[in-house]
Parts: structure tokens; C-alpha cells; sequence
């Protein structure tokens, strides 16, 4: 006992021998035991990465060509004698950077919350009972069950193991995967050499096991080696990347313009270079949209939260664009569309036919079984019981299952035909088996009997059972029969059994061969209804929806119907496929909908046939073997509940409910994120251009600034933290799944974005300088006409958000004018700080801004809702002229 968390060379010594110095045995731990070792021990958890303290992420914000710049213009101002320019333009470096921060931490928080959502878990055996629980409970001691696709989770002796192969890249760098067993080895064998242990961190490829853990957390092996900390995911994706790109050209253009504009006021225009220095800093200060990185990446993170909320987990940054892009979506049948939850219906026998009531997992339910005698299907349902790995186990009256959903019915029905589990598990000893593979579709075990014979029991598709059992059997009259099934949407599972004379001694393929067909089940399993309100919802969406399943044609066939996946769906079975060209297949795809007896190399040729023509393709997947087709797909799309961790990690999404409308949502959330982002831009940037021009025309053409260069820093300060951020929370628009998805390579900065930021900045020109003039030629003296300029330019982003909230259809509705409390909340903001900036004397004497009579600012308002109508006008104008197609 004293051994249990040492580190010792457990692969050298026998398996029993590891399970008495762990003091374990085939029963596993009792509850009481495990919570004993995990209190002693601690949980099964690898140290994580510290996150860097938040002054260092403060500092962080600083290093950037811009912030450079700002800092040298305060230094040049104080120097000069501006101490109120330098004061606000710090004022504007220190509060970006706060947001900064906050909006960093924001983004990660978002982040770090999901990947708790995505906990790993084990499957072990304590007191006797099979449980899956979280993957740092485990303790040492623990027997476990390992199949293919697991990352095993702790280090582990194997006692138990079946064709087991375990790729240990993580741990030894070796990308083959490593047979594995339950013979001790040598002592002194290296890492790679220890084929009895299964270390924390590697992946299952092929087979099961049992076995006990020998060491958790941090005295793993790969604890020890410290790899594999978890690092939060940098927040960068390909349209922050454009973004970034975009902000870098920018600005440089913004400052050649400033120094050209400065050599103009000053060699031409009779400026005093400091005041000329300054009005230019300003201005690049406020054209360069610095905000704009941080506010784009809270909208993603916010589409980040809004899936997992629709239960749809993003675990990689990119899937968040790439999502509203999806064209088609490539999805399993079992478990997605349909609910998962068998029951067997139908049994057939050579002699005829039994049909079987009941619901759920519950042992009530009756079989009718016509003339025949009950006797008769004995075999069918025992074969049913004994090739089965299910646990089903009763709380209070309700059932539930530990394992597969098929075998869970199989050990329903048992139970109606009065099998007893226990009793039967008496008398029939379970030896070896063949696990189930969705290469070939069946599995086999082999017992000893009550009388010591060897049995071999085998299900799976009938059309794989009959390959393996042809004596005597007519198969033609099981194909029709297992046809007949499958048409009413219902899966079919053949069974078969015979006996060995002598236990083999490597139980495989060749022991199937001359079993005796006993018959086959019909199970049904229910369409998902919310499957086939999002199935509609895709086809308005111009999103095609694809069945790949391992099924029959035929179930696979009615199940489509069912969903209303197509009009009249057509499908491919997988050998079908297997005679096809890549370029026949990428034909073919165009006009099929189901994809049946499909295995996962078939995924991959059909995901790569869709994508030759351009498609943005989701996949789910939830084997071992699917992880080449997910990671090929677009947005590979993993299963939490059923899917293993494998596929997991391959995957950009993990769908927390296994549920098909939950991409759908996702996708939703996805096209809203990108449009929100798009709205943030055509909202940023007029502000800008509305400013530059102003000013530009004014040193051009020798009139006195419209704004102080204190003033400029002011709009630059308010608005962009509080306005534009309001545009991250935007919901979807009504309508966005009405339209088609947007095109592969569609530009973020589209011409109509281009067009609005072109419209826009002028319409705010003409605003500001119509303002100025006309304030000026009422007799307002300058300070006031500013003043008026300054809230005329906040005024019109106010009424401008307004009209960017919808992009694709009307602002002027309740609704829309209405807005979401975040909208509510930035103007109240914004409002408070432009009354202050006009009414407030301390204000008044930083700015230079002056009191305005309640005439002059009813003005103002008149002007911005003029400015909303027009700019409602216009976008109602370009949709009609067609100019656009991103509109249509
Ligand atoms: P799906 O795409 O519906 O999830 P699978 O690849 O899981 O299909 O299964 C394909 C076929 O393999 C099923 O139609 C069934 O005939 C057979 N099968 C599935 N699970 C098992 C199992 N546990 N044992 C035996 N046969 C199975
Ligand atoms: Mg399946």
C-alpha cells in the first residue's frame, strides 16, 4: 500500500503482481478507496501555465509603432508649451490601453471558460460497476477501459489488452503507433520499448484495454518531462490578420498624408509649425483607427460565448469566421438527426417474424410472437445480450445506460424476454473478443459456456455478418428481409453464432468463418424534431445537408425523407464510391444527399469532391478514423457526448449535445459575428474620413481649423470605446439565414463597405463644415461654432449607428430604433460626456468650447436625423439599383 503513488518500473513486473502492490483488483477501487487516494494524493492534473500579471499586459500595449508615435507628439507638445494637447493625447494612450487590457482579458476569460466546458473524462470500474467519470478523479489503483480514440489520461500497467496500438507522439516524438500488451518487459527497457504501460497523453488508435493506473498528474511521465502545459490560444485569425494588415497601411498612409499636410500649412498657408504640428498629430490620432483590432476581437470572442451558449464549442479561432461561410455540411445520422435512443421493434427468425413494444431502456415491454414458439428466438436475444460491452443500470425507477445506445436495447429486450443479467453472466464467462470497427461494421466475443464449449457470439451490418457465416444460409432471403426493415427508417443488425472445439489462441477473423446466421433485429431510433427545423432553416439558407452514415441505404434513405434533407434525396453507398474517379465523385456529389455504408476514408473523398467546387464544408465525425476527414473539412465538428477525444482534437468545433441544430445555431452565430464586423468597420471609419476632410479642406483652403486639435482627441477618446463597441453585441438581423452563405474569398472591406465609408465620410464633411459656416455667419463667435462642430460630429455617429445596425434591411423600425441596452447604455454615456465637454467650465477651458442655447442644439439633432434619413434613403436606393450583390 505504501507503493501507491511511487514511481517504480511497473512495466518489468506481471500485471497481477502491480494489481496487489496497488491493491486493486478486477472489481476496481470501492468509491470510499478512490476518495481516500484522491485526498491523498491530489487530483490528476498537470501544473497549467500561470497567466502573465496583469501590469505586464498593461506594458504590452504599449509596444506598437503607433503608441511610439502618440508618446514622441506628447513629448513634442509639452516641450512646446501645449501642456493640455500632451494631457489628452496621454489621456487617449492610457485609456486605449485600458481597454486594451480589459478587452484582452475579456477575450481570454471567454476562452479559458470554454475549454473547461471540453473536461476530459475516464471510463473505470469501481465496486464493481463500469462509470465514467472526470478524467482528474482518477487515482492510482483505478482500473480503467481504454478503446480506440481515447487519450489515455493517466499512466497506466495494462492487465488486459486486444489488438491494442497507441500512438505515443506525445510523449517519445514517434508518430508510429506502438503495439501495446499485457506482458511484462524488461526492466531496464527504454520509454518507447515499455509495451505493457499506456502513458498519460498518448492516443488509442486500434483495440481495447483494461488496466490500473500507476501514476496521476504531475508523476506521470509526462508530468515529469513538464510538456503538454496548456497555453490559452492567442486570439489571432485570418481576418484579425487582414485587419492588422489593413491598420498597418493605413496608417502609414494617414502619416505620409500628415507630413504632407504639415510641409502644406506650414511652407504655404503661414502656420506656426508648432501649431501646425499639433493640428496634424491630431488629426493622424484621430483618423488612425487604433480601436479597431481590440473591438473586432471582442466581437469574436462574443460569437465565442454565444455558441457555447448554443451548445457548440469552438476550439480553434479561425471556425468562428469560417462558420458563417459554410456552404454545406457534411453530418452523421446516428446520434445528430436522430436522437440515439434504440429500441428494438422487429426480430426475425428463419422461421418468421416477433415484433417488441416498450420505450426507453426500461425491461417492460411485450414480444409478440405471433404462432411461433417464445422459445424460438432464445438464441437471437441471448447472442444479443452476450455481444454487447452495455451497462444498463436502474435509479429510482428510471434506466439508464453506460455505453452504446444499440447494445443498451439489446440488453432491454434480454431483460422483456426474461434474460437476467447476472444469471446469465454466470454461467457464460466472457474470454476475448473483436471489437467493433466501423471499417467492417461487426463485432464478435467468445465465451465459455455453461458446459465449458466455446462459443463465439457476432452482430453487426446483416450484410457483414452473412460475409462470415455462408454455410447453408440464404442470403438472398435475409438481404430482402433486412430491406424491408431498413425501409421503414429502422437500423438492422444480423447476429450469428457458433461453437469452436478449442479455445484459440489468437481469437480472430478466421474463427467467424461457418457460424450460423440466427437472424436479424429491427431497432427504431427517432428523428430529432429540432433536426428537421434546422435542416429548413439550411435550405433557406442556401446551405446543403449532407448524411454520411455507416447505415443501411435504405434506413439511411428514410431517415432522409423524414428530415425533408432534399426534395427527393438521392444517395451513394460507400462501395459505389470505391468505383468512382475523384472527378466522377466531384460530380457526383452535386446531386446526392446520403451517403450510406460510408466509412471514414469515404469521408474524406467526398469532403475533399465538395470542396473542389469552392464549398466551405462543416463535417461531423466521431471515430478514431474520422479525424483525417474532420481535419480536412472546414470546420471539423466533434461530438462531446459520443465522440472520441480523438476526433476531439482534430475537430474545430465540439458540439456539447451531439445535436445537429446546434451547428446550425452555430453557423447562425458565425454570420452574425462577421456582420457585426463588418458593421464595425463601416461605423469606424466615416468618422475618420468625415474628420479628415474637414480639416484638410480647411488647411487647403486657408480657412480656420472647424476643430481644435484638442477636440479631435476628445471625439477620438469618447466615442470609439463606448459607440463602436456597442455594434460587438449586435444580434443577428432578421432575415440572416435567409440568404446565401457569403463566397469563399469574399473581401472583408467589399465594395459596398468601401462605397457606405466613401458616402458616409463625405455626407459627415458636409455636415461639420455646413455647421461651422453657417454658425459662423450667425454671428457665433469661433469657440462656439467649434463647439457646435464637435457635437454636430458625435450627433452624427449617434443617428449613424443607427442606420449600420441593419446592413441588410431597414433601420426605421421599432426595433430598430428601439436598440439593444448596450446601445442604450453608450449613448447615455456618450450624451453625459458631451453635455460635460459643452457645459462643464473646467471642461470649457481645456477644450475651448463654449455653452451652447438650446436653439443651436435642437439644430444639431434636426441635422442627425436628417443625416439618418438620408443615409436610409440611400441604402434603400443602392438595394434597389442592384449595385451591390452582397446586398441582394
Ligand atoms: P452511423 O453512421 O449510423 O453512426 P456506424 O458507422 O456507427 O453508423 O455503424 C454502421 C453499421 O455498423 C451499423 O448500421 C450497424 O450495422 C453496425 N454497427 C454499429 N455499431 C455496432 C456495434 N456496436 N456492434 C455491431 N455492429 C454495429
Ligand atoms: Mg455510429
Amino acid at each position: 500500500m505504501q507503493q501507491i503513488g511511487e514511481t517504480r518500473s511497473w512495466h518489468g513486473i506481471e500485471a497481477a503482481r502491480a494489481e496487489e502492490l496497488l491493491a486493486t483488483g478486477p472489481e476496481g477501487l470501492s468509491e470510499a478507496e478512490a476518495a481516500s487516494r484522491l485526498a491523498k494524493l491530489g487530483p490528476n492534473q498537470l501544473p497549467g501555465e500561470k497567466p502573465p500579471h496583469p501590469i505586464w499586459r498593461f506594458v504590452a500595449q504599449f509596444n506598437n509603432a503607433l503608441i511610439y508615435f502618440l508618446l514622441a507628439s506628447a513629448a513634442a507638445a509639452f516641450a512646446l508649451g501645449h501642456g493640455i494637447d500632451a494631457a489628452v493625447i496621454l489621456a487617449v494612450v492610457l485609456v486605449n490601453a485600458v481597454v486594451g487590457v480589459v478587452q484582452e482579458g475579456r477575450a481570454e476569460k471567454a476562452l479559458a471558460g470554454i475549454e473547461t466546458l471540453l473536461g476530459e473524462h475516464a471510463l473505470v470500474v469501481r465496486d464493481g460497476q463500469r462509470q465514467t467519470i472526470d478524467a482528474r478523479d482518477l487515482v492510482p489503483g483505478d482500473l480503467i477501459l481504454l478503446e480506440a480514440g481515447d487519450r489515455v489520461a493517466a499512466d497506466i500497467r495494462i492487465a488486459r489488452a486486444r489488438s491494442l496500438a497507441i500512438e505515443e507522439a506525445a510523449l517519445t516524438g514517434e508518430a508510429v503507433a506502438a503495439d501495446k500488451h499485457a506482458q511484462a518487459v524488461a526492466a531496464d527497457a527504454g520509454i518507447g520499448d515499455r509495451s505493457s504501460m499506456a502513458f498519460s497523453g498518448t492516443l488509442v488508435v486500434r483495440g481495447q484495454a483494461s488496466g490500473y493506473v500507476v501514476a496521476t498528474g504531475a508523476r506521470t511521465e509526462i508530468g515529469q518531462i513538464g510538456a503538454l502545459v496548456r497555453a490559452v490560444p492567442r486570439m489571432v485569425t485570418p481576418l484579425l490578420r487582414q485587419i492588422d494588415s489593413f491598420g498597418t497601411k493605413l496608417t502609414l498612409l494617414i502619416l505620409a498624408g500628415s507630413i504632407a499636410l504639415f510641409v502644406l500649412a506650414t511652407r504655404f498657408r503661414g502656420y506656426d509649425w508648432v501649431d501646425a504640428l499639433i493640428a496634424v498629430v491630431a488629426l493622424a490620432v484621430g483618423a488612425i483607427p487604433e480601436g479597431l483590432p481590440a473591438v473586432i476581437t471582442i466581437t469574436l470572442a462574443i460569437g465565442v460565448q454565444r455558441m457555447a451558449r448554443r451548445r457548440a464549442v469552438i476550439r480553434k479561432l479561425p471556425a468562428v469566421e469560417t462558420l458563417g461561410a459554410t456552404s454545406v455540411i457534411c453530418t452523421d445520422k446516428t446520434g445528430t438527426l436522430t436522437r440515439n435512443e434504440m429500441l428494438v421493434t422487429r426480430l426475425v427468425i428463419p422461421e418468421g417474424e416477433a415484433t417488441v413494444g416498450g420505450s426507453g431502456y426500461a425491461p417492460q415491454g411485450e414480444i409478440a410472437t405471433g404462432a411461433l414458439p417464445r422459445e424460438a428466438f432464445a438464441d437471437l436475444v441471448t447472442c444479443g445480450a452476450l455481444c454487447n460491452d452495455a451497462q444498463l443500470r436502474e435509479d429510482a425507477g428510471s434506466w439508464s445506460l453506460v455505453g452504446d445506445p444499440m447494445e443498451g436495447a439489446l440488453l432491454a429486450l434480454a431483460a422483456k424476454y426474461g434474460i437476467v443479467h447476472h444469471k446469465l453472466h454466470k454461467h457464460w464467462q466472457r474470454v476475448d473478443e473483436i471489437p467493433f470497427d466501423a471499417a467492417y461494421r461487426l463485432m464478435a466475443t467468445l465465451y465459455r459456456g455453461p458446459d465449458g464449449e466455446w462459443t463465439v457470439f457476432i452482430k453487426g451490418a446483416p450484410e457483414a455478418v452473412l460475409a462470415t457465416c455462408c454455410e447453408g444460409t440464404d442470403a438472398a432471403h435475409w438481404h430482402a428481409a433486412t430491406q424491408r426493415a431498413a425501409h421503414e427508417g429502422e437500423r438492422v443488425l444480423g447476429f450469428a453464432m457458433h461453437h469452436l472445439h478449442e479455445r484459440p489462441t489468437r481469437f480472430d477473423f478466421a474463427h467467424l468463418e461457418g457460424a450460423r446466421m440466427l437472424g436479424i433485429m429491427g431497432f427504431i431510433d427517432p428523428k430529432r424534431e429540432e433536426a428537421r427545423v434546422a435542416i429548413a432553416q439550411c435550405r433557406s439558407a442556401g446551405i446543403a445537408v449532407k448524411m454520411i452514415t455507416g447505415d443501411h441505404v435504405e434506413t439511411a434513405l428514410a431517415i432522409a425523407r423524414q428530415l425533408d434533407l432534399a426534395d427527393e434525396p438521392r444517395a451513394l453507398t460507400g462501395a459505389q464510391i470505391e468505383t468512382m474517379s475523384d472527378e466522377e465523385l466531384a460530380q457526383a456529389v452535386l446531386e446526392t444527399s446520403v451517403f450510406a455504408r460510408a466509412s471514414p476514408e469515404h469521408k474524406l473523398r467526398i469532403v475533399r469532391a465538395e470542396q473542389s467546387h469552392g464549398a466551405i464544408v462543416a463535417m461531423t465525425g466521431d471515430g478514431v478514423n474520422d479525424a483525417p476527414s474532420l481535419r480536412q473539412a472546414d470546420v471539423g465538428t466533434a461530438m462531446a457526448l459520443s465522440g472520441t477525444q480523438a476526433a476531439r482534437e482534430a475537430s474545430e468545433m465540439v458540439l456539447l449535445d451531439d445535436n445537429f441544430a446546434s451547428i446550425v445555431a452555430a453557423v447562425r452565430e458565425g454570420r452574425t459575428v462577421y456582420d457585426n464586423i463588418r458593421k464595425v468597420i463601416a461605423w469606424t471609419l466615416p468618422t475618420n474620413g468625415g474628420e479628415i476632410i474637414a480639416v484638410v479642406l480647411a488647411i487647403a483652403l486657408d480657412f480656420a481649423l472647424p476643430m481644435t486639435a484638442t477636440q479631435i482627441l476628445w471625439i477620438n477618446l469618447v466615442t470609439s470605446v463606448t459607440l463602436g463597441l456597442v455594434l460587438a453585441f449586435e444580434p443577428p438581423e432578421p432575415g440572416i439565414m435567409e440568404r446565401p452563405p457569403r463566397g469563399k474569398d469574399a473581401p472583408l472591406l467589399s465594395g459596398f463597405i468601401a462605397w457606405r465609408v466613401g458616402v458616409v465620410s463625405l455626407v459627415f464633411a458636409a455636415a461639420l463644415l455646413g455647421v461651422y459656416f453657417a454658425a459662423l455667419a450667425l454671428g457665433h463667435p469661433l469657440a462656439e461654432a467649434r463647439t457646435m462642430v464637435v457635437n454636430m460630429l458625435v450627433i452624427a455617429e449617434i443617428f449613424y449607428l443607427f442606420n449600420v445596425r441593419y446592413m441588410h434591411g431597414r433601420s426605421l423600425t421599432w426595433r430598430g430604433l428601439l436598440g439593444t441596452r448596450a446601445v442604450v447604455i453608450a449613448i447615455a454615456l456618450v450624451s453625459a460626456a458631451q453635455l460635460a465637454f459643452t457645459y462643464v467650465p473646467v471642461m470649457q477651458a481645456i477644450f475651448e468650447t463654449r455653452a451652447l442655447s438650446l436653439l443651436d442644439g435642437s439644430i444639431l439633432i434636426l441635422t442627425g436625423i436628417a443625416i439618418f434619413v438620408f443615409l436610409e434613403l440611400e441604402k434603400m436606393l443602392v438595394r434597389r439599383l442592384g449595385w451591390f450583390a452582397e446586398l441582394a
